[in-house]
């Protein structure tokens, strides 16, 4: 398995998982790009956002974005889904960035 974010919700890195649900993980991105910056994974593998068709998949992983934000930030915050090389994704593990506050 060399999907590195499947191998985070498989435990194997011993990464902090800051919130959890039955379909998503939450944790710290480990190149922060604002005071914020959290990723909310589902457990199951889908390459992008677009490729994320089951509904109960995106309502957890959409519940799971509300619990983080609500903890996390002051209530403001931006939520951000690279999809495709040439916007920016660099991991091909659908996730979404909560960000907020903008200086690191
Ligand atoms: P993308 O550019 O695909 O939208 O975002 C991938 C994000 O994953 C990047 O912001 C990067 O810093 C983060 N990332 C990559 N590898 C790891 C890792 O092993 N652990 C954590 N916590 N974040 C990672
Ligand atoms: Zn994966």
């Amino acid at each position: 398995m060399d999907c590195i974010f499947c191998n985070i919700v498989a435990g194997k890195f011993g990464t902090e998982i800051l919130a959890q649900n039955e379909q998503a993980i939450a944790f710290r991105d480990i190149n922060p790009l604002a005071k914020v910056h959290i990723l909310v994974v589902p457990r199951k593998h889908s390459s992008t956002i677009a490729a994320l068709t089951e509904e109960k998949e995106l309502v957890g992983l959409f519940a799971l974005v509300r619990e983080v934000a609500s903890k996390f930030t002051d209530g403001q915050f931006r939520l951000q889904f690279n999809s495709g090389e040439k916007e920016g994704q660099t991991v091909f593990h659908t996730h979404a960035h909560v960000l907020s506050g903008r200086a690191v």
